[in-house]
This record gives C-alpha cells, structure tokens and sequence, in this order.
C-alpha cells in the first residue's frame, strides 16, 4: 500500500482549489451589458441572494497574504469606499428585481475591521436600505483580532451578525515574526472573548499551513491554543506560495518553507488532532462540530462551495460588491475591477465596476456539477448526473474516467460502474482527482495555481 508521503512526489501539481467551476483563470473580458443582463435574468422574484463585500484596507501587510488589499493607515480611504459602495449598489439597483431575499452576508478583505464603528455603522445602513433582507440573515465577518474593539463588534452585533471568523494563522513567534504578522495568544483570546460577550455563538478560526518556520511540533502548539478557544469550526488553508503573482511573497524566506512532505504531514496533524477533539472533518479543509450547521450540511449531502469555501447555502446567487469581488449567478460569474483607482474610475464613469466575466455553456453545467459533487461529498453517483443532464456518464466522461485509473490503482479512489468514490487517503488529494474532469485544464498554464500539497 502506497503512503500518503510517497504519493507527494506524483501529485505536487498546480492544481486549482475548485471554489468555482470553471475557475477564474477562465473569465474573460465582459462588459456592462453582461453584467446587467445576468442580474436580469437570473435574479427574480423571490430570488435568495449573498452579499459578498470586500473592505480591502489593511494596516500593514502580511507576507503570505494572497488576498487583494490595500494597505494604508489613513482611516478616511473607508469614508470614501463606502461613499462608492453605495454607488455600486445603486447602478446594481436598476436590474436587481425588487423581490430578492437578502439570505447571507458576508464581509471579508482585507480587514472588515479596519473600519471604525461609526464606519461600520453606515456601511450597514446602507445595506439595510437598498437591499430585502429574509426573515433569517447569516451574517458573517472575517476579523483581524490586531485591532478590534467592543465597539466595533457592538455595532454590527446590532445589525445581526451571527457569524465570526477569526485570522488566527499560527501562534509560533518565529513562524509570526516570518510572515510578519504579531499576534499573541491573548489577543485572539480577547477578541474570542468579546465576540462571545456580545452573544456571538458561531466562531470559526483560520489556519494556515505551509508557513515558514512551521514544523509538526510548532502546529501542534497552534492546534492546542486553538483547542483552548473551542470555536465552532476551523478552517486550515494551505499556504499558496505564487510570488510571481503575490510580489509580497518574495519577502518570504523561501528556504524556511517546509518542503511538501512536510506540509502533508501538518495537514495531517490537523486532521487527526481536530477529529481526535471531536470536530468533523468537512470537505478537504475545514471542521465543525457535530452539531455545526456544516456537520448537518455534509451528512444531508447538502454541502455547497463556493468563493469563500464551504457554505450551507446552495442555488444562492452571490452578489459581490466592493473591488474585485466575485458574483456567481447561476449560470454567469462577474469580476469587479481589481485595482482601487479603476474601480472608482468607472463608477465614477457611471457604470458597474465589471471588468471579467464568465457565461456557463451547458457542458461548464454539467462538469461544475461533478467537480462540486466530489469537492463537498467525496462520492458520485453517476445515475443522478444522467438523470438531471440526460447523459450516459460512462459515455461523455470516458477519457475523463481512463484518467481516473491511475488513482484508482493507488487506492485513492474506488470506482464502480456507477459511482466514484473518494478514499480518505485520496481525501489529502481532492483537487488532483477531481482535475481530469476540467476541460479547460487542458489548456491553461498550470503556473496560475498554487501546488496541490
Ligand atoms: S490582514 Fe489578511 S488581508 Fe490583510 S494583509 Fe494580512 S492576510 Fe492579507
């Protein structure tokens, strides 16, 4: 039997991470028109929607961050974003059908909590007056414990939130002060704390693995200080090393890196530990307790991902406000300008921010479905993909399925004549098995994805 460390060698691939299908790599340039005419028709009445806002602003720089932020100390840069959010929202207005039902909320950067209270406050006046909330609203905000306050928490506690995420990363000094990003243990304990205070029941920490310094025994440290939190979920992200995308990355030591088997082994670490605690172990990268919302999700099968990861919520569309947010409609995704300047630019110019965009063929529909299928629930039944898509699935994926055999051969997969399904060693490598199903991986240079371990 072949050991997950000696598969490391073959599948240390850039891959893509599938949070949508086909990946962003794929968008193209698209207009206003396309934009418009999606939120058209495929929002209508009754329509349950996710707003996604990116606050970009961060107060000084992480050196693995691959997020988009702009990093500034000067606080009114917020004032003026919000000022042009609310622009965003007005064009978006005129073809958002007036019976959408907001379901979902969700802010993320960048640092949500860059902005101050007051700040904040707006911010969710703004969204309460031009958008239908539902009856229920999850709201969840990704928060840097460096610098929140009660008031901040206050405030968007008042206006519902019921969700938190914390940064978390790692807690070694040597691996903190090697990303740069110093944040002691008490700190995160605070902010769980206020969190908590403020009635704020579902808390869920961010992980990252793969950072300089990091070793088995360093992650133990950090997997026993996040045990001592005792949040609801946990996320653990690989770190994706792509300096030549992430300049910042180049501040990295890239000898302090650990090595692939090694990464394999903290993910493992985390795996073990976490289930060990009694978390679920949710897709490839996250772990709830068992009464989690997630945890119900994956035993009903009804998990879903999307850009933010894992979600309870499925056939919602995304709106995604803000610079260089997402929205996944059902059947098109939308790109926001990535850069500050340009985003206003073309508000100011009167038109929605869009610059890339994406329009599913009806094949993108049929691979999304088997991608997503086995990303969330690890198994696939090939009668319910025929029966919604009116294939034979031996027939239209056979190459795809030749491709499967060598998975099948290391024990990573088991395949019947009428279902896949993943094995929990092929679980450590989702995306690699899912990937034969990309037609467009064929095609795109692998260099714009991060490796698979
Ligand atoms: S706080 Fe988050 S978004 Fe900001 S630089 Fe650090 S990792 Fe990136």
């Amino acid at each position: 039997m072949t050991t997950p460390k000696e598969l490391t060698g073959w599948l240390n691939a850039p891959v893509p991470r599938y949070t949508s299908y086909p990946t962003a790599v794929q968008f193209g340039p698209a207009d206003e028109a396309l934009a418009r005419s999606a939120y058209r028709e495929q929002i209508t009445d009754g329509s349950p929607v996710s707003l996604y806002l990116h606050l970009p602003f961060c107060k000084s720089l992480c050196w693995y961050c691959g997020c988009a932020t702009v990093i500034t100390r000067k606080q009114d840069q917020s004032d003026r974003y919000i000022d042009y959010l609310e622009k965003e929202i007005l064009l978006l207005k005129r073809d958002l059908h007036p019976g959408h039902r907001v379901v979902q909320i969700h802010f993320g950067g960048g640092t949500p909590n860059f902005l101050t209270a007051a700040q904040l406050e707006r911010l969710m006046l703004l969204l309460e007056k031009h958008f239908n909330y539902a009856q229920e609203v999850e709201f969840g905000v990704e928060f840097d414990p460096r610098g929140l306050d009660r008031d901040q928490i206050a405030v968007l506690a008042a206006h519902g939130l019921n969700r938190a995420s914390i940064g978390i990363q790692d807690v070694n000094p040597v691996v903190q002060e090697a990303i740069h990003r110093i944040q002691p243990e008490q700190m995160n304990m605070n902010a769980i704390a206020m969190l908590r205070g403020a009635g704020i029941n579902s808390i869920n920490t961010d992980l990252i693995y793969g950072l300089p310094h990091q070793t088995p025994d360093s992650y133990n440290e950090t997997i026993d200080a996040v045990l001592r939190m005792d949040p609801d979920r946990i996320t653990t992200f690989g770190y994706a090393h792509v300096p030549w995308m992430k300049p910042a990355q180049k501040l990295l030591d890239p000898e302090a890196l650990p090595g692939p088997e090694v990464r394999l082994e903290l993910l493992q670490t985390g795996i073990l530990r976490f289930t060990e605690a009694g978390y679920r172990f949710i897709g490839i990268d996250h772990f709830a307790k068992p009464g989690d919302e997630l945890s119900r999700a994956q035993d009903a099968g009804k998990l879903h991902r999307n850009f933010q990861g894992y979600s309870t919520h499925s056939g919602v569309s995304i709106i995604g406000l803000g610079m260089t947010s997402i929205s996944q409609l059902p059947v098109v995704y939308l790109q926001n300008a990535r850069d500050l300047d340009d985003y206003y630019r073309m508000l100011d110019e009167g038109r929605l921010p869009v610059i890339k965009g994406y329009r599913l063929n009806d094949d993108d529909i049929i691979r999304r479905d088997v991608i997503m299928t086995l990303m969330c629930g690890l198994e696939l039944q090939f009668d319910r993909i025929e029966e919604k898509y009116n294939i034979t699935f031996t027939d239209y994926f056979s190459e795809e399925l030749e491709k499967m055999e060598p998975f099948r051969l290391k024990g990573l997969l088991v395949t019947g004549s009428d279902h896949i399904r993943v094995t929990e060693t092929g679980r450590l490598f989702v995306r690699n098995l899912v990937h034969p199903f990309d037609r467009y991986s064929r095609t795109i240079s692998r260099n714009v994805y991060s490796k698979s371990v």
